[in-house]
C-alpha cells in the first residue's frame, strides 16, 4: 500500500474539474479525482437546443483565479480554431452545449481524473481517508466533496416516478414521447420554462399543455449591478460572518437573483403563449397557472395522471399524460459520506462549515473534508453556482496544501465584497 493522496475528490463536475485543473499548478500535490460517470457530460437531460449560460463564459473554471492557466474557455476557442469566429459571432450568451463541450475538453486533458469510479462509502481509518470503489480502495489525507445537487421531488411525486412522471434533468430521455400527449410542466424557473418553450417549439407538439408554479408569477433573473456583486467572493466571505437567522433571511429575500427566469427567455416565452393561444390554429390548448400548488396527485385507471392543485382561493384539478418536474435541486451531503455522518456537527439539520469549506468533524485537524456546492446556507445564493467556483476551489486547494489566501494576504479585486470596495 502506498502513501496515501494529499486528497481525494469524490465527482467531476465543474466544481471538482475547476480544483483538478487548478491542482495541476501546484508541483507537488498528489490528487486523484474520482467521477462516477463513463465520461463528462454536463447536466445531459437537460442540454436542450438553444439553452444558454445564465453566467459570463469568463466565469470558467480558472480564469477568475488565474487568466494564464491553459484550462480557460478561452484557451479552448483558440485551441478549437474558432476564437475570431466566436467573437464575431456575438453571442449574447454561451450555448450551453459549447461550454459543455470546454469542460468535457479540460475533463479529458487532466490526468488525475479517473471515469467510471463512483465513490460508494468514505470513511476514515488507519489515520487517512478510505473511499470505496468497485476497483478498490482509495487513501487520502483529505477530501473534497463535489458530488452537485439531488433533483428534488416535492411530496406528493415522492412515490410516483417513473416514464410518465420524472424530474427535468431526465428530460431529454423522455421528450420525444411527449408529441401528442397532454402534459403538466411543474416549476415556474429557468428549467421549467426552457421544458415549456422546447414543448412549444417542438415539430410535434403535446396536444395540451399545463405549465403549473407555486409562484404568484414568473420573476425575471435579476442580474442588473449590484445584485451581480452578491456573486463576489468577498460578499461570500460577508455572509459566511453573519449571524445563522441573517443568513437565512439573505437567502430569502435573495432568491431571484439565482432562482428567477433568463429575461429574453421569458419574452420568448410570452410571445410562444401568445401565437398558440390567439393566433395558430391547430395548437393545443397551453394553461398557465401561477400561484397554484400540486397539493395532491393520483393515477386514474385507464393511466391519466389526475394533479389536484390549490391557490389563495380555490382547489382544482388538471389531468396529463405526463408530468415533468422542473422543481430544482436541494444541497445535502451524498449517501456515500454516510459512514461519517455520525462524526459530522450539524445546526438545524445543515452541516457546520468552516471558512476553508471543511466541515466540522470530530477527526484529527490535520484531515479534513470540504464540500463543494454544499454550503448554499454558509455562503449564500453563489455557493451553488459557477461565478465562485475558481475561487472557492482555491480557497480548498490552499487549505489542502497550507497556503494562506483566505486571510487576504493575496486579496484580489475579486474578494472585495462590492465594486467599490477599495479599503
Ligand atoms: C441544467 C442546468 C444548467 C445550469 N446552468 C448554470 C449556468 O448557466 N450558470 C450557473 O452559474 N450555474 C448553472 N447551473 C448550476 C450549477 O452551476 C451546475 O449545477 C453545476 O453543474 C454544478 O457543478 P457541480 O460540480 O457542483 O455538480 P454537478 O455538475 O452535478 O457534478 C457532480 C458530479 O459528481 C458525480 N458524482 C455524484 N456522486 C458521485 C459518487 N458517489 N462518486 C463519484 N462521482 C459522483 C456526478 O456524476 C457528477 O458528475 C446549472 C444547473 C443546471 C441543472
Amino acid at each position: 500500500m502506498g502513501d496515501p493522496y494529499d486528497y481525494a475528490a469524490v465527482g467531476a463536475g465543474p466544481a471538482n474539474l475547476s480544483l483538478a485543473a487548478q491542482a495541476q499548478a501546484r508541483p507537488g500535490l498528489r490528487g486523484v479525482h474520482l467521477e462516477r460517470a463513463e465520461r463528462f457530460a454536463w447536466h445531459p437531460g437537460l442540454l436542450l437546443p438553444g439553452a444558454t449560460l445564465q453566467v459570463s463564459c469568463l466565469k470558467d473554471l480558472v480564469t477568475p483565479v488565474d487568466p494564464t492557466s491553459p484550462y480557460t474557455f478561452l484557451a479552448f476557442l483558440h485551441a478549437q480554431g474558432r476564437f475570431h469566429q466566436f467573437l464575431n459571432a456575438r453571442f449574447r450568451a454561451v450555448h450551453r452545449a459549447e461550454f459543455d463541450a470546454y469542460l468535457r475538453w479540460v475533463a479529458e486533458q487532466l490526468p488525475t481524473v479517473r471515469f467510471g469510479h463512483e465513490v460508494h462509502a468514505v470513511d476514515f481509518t488507519g489515520g487517512c481517508f478510505a473511499l470505496e470503489t468497485r476497483h478498490g480502495t482509495v487513501r487520502a489525507r483529505h477530501v473534497v466533496l463535489g458530488t452537485g445537487q439531488t433533483p428534488y421531488v416535492p411530496e406528493p411525486f415522492r412515490d410516483a416516478l417513473d416514464d410518465t412522471v420524472f424530474h427535468s434533468g431526465q428530460f431529454l430521455r423522455h421528450a420525444d414521447g411527449l408529441a401528442g400527449k397532454r402534459v403538466a410542466v411543474v416549476g415556474g424557473g429557468q428549467s421549467g420554462a426552457e421544458v415549456v418553450r422546447h414543448l412549444l417549439t417542438a415539430r410535434a407538439r403535446p396536444a395540451e399543455l399545463h405549465w403549473i408554479t407555486r409562484r404568484p408569477g414568473l420573476p425575471p433573473l435579476d442580474e442588473s449591478a449590484f445584485t451581480n456583486d452578491l456573486f463576489l467572493p468577498g460578499a461570500a466571505r460577508a455572509f459566511f460572518h453573519l449571524p445563522a437567522s441573517e443568513q437565512a433571511a439573505r437567502l430569502a429575500a435573495q432568491k431571484y437573483a439565482g432562482d428567477g427566469i433568463d429575461d429574453t427567455l421569458l419574452t420568448e416565452l410570452y410571445q410562444l403563449l401568445y401565437l398558440a393561444t390567439y393566433v395558430e390554429q391547430d395548437a393545443g390548448p397551453v394553461t398557465l397557472l401561477t400561484g397554484h400548488e400540486v397539493t395532491g396527485f393520483t393515477r386514474a385507471a385507464g393511466g391519466a395522471l389526475r394533479l389536484v392543485l390549490k391557490s389563495a382561493d380555490a382547489t382544482a384539478e388538471a389531468e396529463a399524460d405526463a408530468v415533468v418536474l422542473a422543481t430544482g435541486y436541494r444541497q445535502g451531503l451524498p449517501a456515500c459520506l454516510r459512514p461519517l455522518l455520525p462524526r459530522i456537527r450539524f445546526r438545524d439539520g445543515l452541516p457546520r462549515v468552516r471558512a476553508d469549506f471543511s466541515l466540522e468533524w470530530d477527526g484529527p485537524a490535520g484531515h479534513r473534508i470540504h464540500v463543494q456546492n454544499g454550503a448554499r446556507h454558509a455562503f449564500g445564493i453563489a455557493d451553488p453556482q459557477l461565478s465562485l467556483l475558481a475561487w472557492r476551489s482555491r480557497t480548498v486547494l490552499d487549505s489542502i496544501t497550507g497556503t494562506d489566501s483566505i486571510t487576504g494576504t493575496d486579496r484580489t479585486d475579486a474578494d472585495r465584497t462590492t465594486a467599490h470596495d477599495h479599503t
